[in-house]
């Protein structure tokens, strides 16, 4: 399956695709919050989205690192 791509709301290109975020916070084991750049026109933009399979293993990580912190969900 391939990485979901979103619209760009300032120019309309698809110009995001979350794998290439700028940073990722993550909501839950299955959200988070992408900011992006669009390839396009390069406006920045957060969008809360499901976690890619392709990242779940980024996110273990992530989530691992950061877990200390951030208390315990669920
Ligand atoms: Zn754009």
């Amino acid at each position: 399956m391939d990485a979901p791509v979103l619209e760009c709301p300032s120019c309309g290109g698809a110009g995001f695709r979350l794998a290439d975020y700028d940073s990722m916070i993550v909501i839950t084991a299955d959200y988070a919050l992408f900011t992006l750049s669009c390839s396009n026109c390069g406006a920045r933009v957060s969008t809360v989205r499901s976690i890619p399979d392709e990242l779940h293993d980024e996110v273990r990580y992530a989530a691992i690192e950061v877990g200390a912190g951030m208390g315990q969900i669920g």
